[in-house]
């Protein structure tokens, strides 16, 4: 038997002042985390993947609320539960790619547990991260890559290095990247407000960091900046082996700003389960505005997001999906298709004229 430590947090301030937590990263033998719908930390701590000395309880934090922000955003309690959040009805008219994203994940159950704040802090879902008797470097630091040269079908074919080639495995925080959100922190120092495109990292030479958070920093909000222009054409379509329970193997957030006579004054697109974080690229969604919404425009799209793209053989299939994925999803998004899973599938089918 193991013993662990628990504590419930009494207070933000306590919460993000006392404790040097570890970040939903970084070294996973020892240390302090906190632990909010457990879906994720203790499973890896059943596998003794993470190995945490104390866990410090956040779910009594006020820190559940959805609530409309000055400048007519959104934004979203770190606390909030996935379900509440995709059902809300400002997410569901007002960001309707984020209710998309979040219904595309995991089950029922799992989404009335997950939560806002440990849905960005999920770990990879390579299985050598999972095995503790074969090397991994995001594990174990310095061990090795069991997955280059391993099984590798589910694994990065962007920005992925020699050290490691796992993939960030969310649903959510692919329609968060399309969003521009931003993530709000507290710490021991003080508040700060981290861009989602810089709130993930690439592996690098230091695969074991997943984010940018430091130890003891607290995710208090997700803030939404408003998007009005896009919530009539924003779609998510995710591909996976099976058709329900099962993580991507390539998804994709579209977002476009359709004028009255049809020109794309806007276009958003981010890739999931192709890097180690959503995957975006501002010069590549350039090149659809002051065009038609067709598959030729957008397959341009598709050819510039994958130009760097690398297989690993296993994965190679990867790069055709994710190509033919952003042509699909921009089109659901030009045609008001919401999703292809789930719930806002049928929906989207049913209000077909
Ligand atoms: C069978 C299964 C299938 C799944 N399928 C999908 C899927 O298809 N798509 C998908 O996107 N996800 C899927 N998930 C993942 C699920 O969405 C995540 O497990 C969940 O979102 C994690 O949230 P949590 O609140 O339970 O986090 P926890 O497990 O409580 O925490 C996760 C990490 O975040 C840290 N943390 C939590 N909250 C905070 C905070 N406020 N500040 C700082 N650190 C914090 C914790 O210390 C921990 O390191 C699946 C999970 C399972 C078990
Ligand atoms: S891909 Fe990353 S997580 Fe998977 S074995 Fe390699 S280092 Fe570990």
């Amino acid at each position: 038997m193991t013993p662990i430590a628990y504590e419930k947090a009494a207070d933000i301030d306590a919460a993000a002042a006392g404790i040097q937590t570890m970040p939903g990263s970084g070294p996973v033998i020892g240390g302090i985390r906190f632990v909010a719908g457990g879906t994720n930390l203790l499973d890896l701590m059943k596998a003794q993947v993470m190995r945490p000395e104390k866990l410090v309880d956040i779910n009594g934090l006020p820190l559940d609320r959805i609530e409309t922000t000055e400048d007519g955003g959104l934004m979203l309690g770190a606390l909030a539960r996935n379900a509440d959040t995709a059902y809300h009805p400002m997410v569901r008219t007002r960001f309707p790619v984020l209710s998309a994203a979040i219904l595309a994940g995991a089950s029922p159950q799992l989404r009335n547990m997950a939560t806002n704040g440990g849905n960005l802090l999920q770990r990879t879902r390579c299985y050598y991260f999972y095995d503790t008797g074969v090397p991994c470097n995001k594990r174990t630091p310095g061990s090795g890559c069991s997955a280059i040269g391993g099984l590798s079908r589910q694994h990065a074919i962007l920005g992925a290095s020699e050290h490691c080639i796992a993939t960030h495995p969310s649903d959510m925080c692919v329609a968060l990247a399309a969003l521009d959100a931003r993530v709000h922190v507290k710490s021991a120092g003080g508040t700060r407000v981290i861009p989602f495109d810089q709130f993930h990292r690439l592996p690098g030479d230091r695969p074991d960091l997943d984010s940018t958070l430091e130890p003891g920093d607290l995710i208090t909000h997700i803030e939404l900046p408003p998007s009005d222009e896009f919530s009539a054409h924003s779609s998510y379509l995710k591909i996976r082996e099976r058709a329900s329970y099962a993580f991507a193997l390539v998804s994709a957030a579209a977002m476009l700003d359709l004028s009255e006579d049809g020109i794309i004054r806007a276009a958003r697109i981010a890739l999931g389960s192709v890097a180690h974080k959503p995957w975006r690229q501002p010069e590549a969604e350039a090149l659809l505005v002051g065009n038609r919404p067709t598959p030729e425009n957008f397959a341009q799209v598709g050819d510039a997001l994958l130009r760097d793209a690398v297989g690993q053989g296993a994965n190679d299939y990867k790069i055709p999906m994710a190509r033919r994925a952003v042509v699909r999803a921009l089109e659901m998004a030009a045609a008001g298709i919401r999703s292809n899973t789930g719930l806002l599938a049928a929906e989207s089918e049913a209000e077909k004229p």
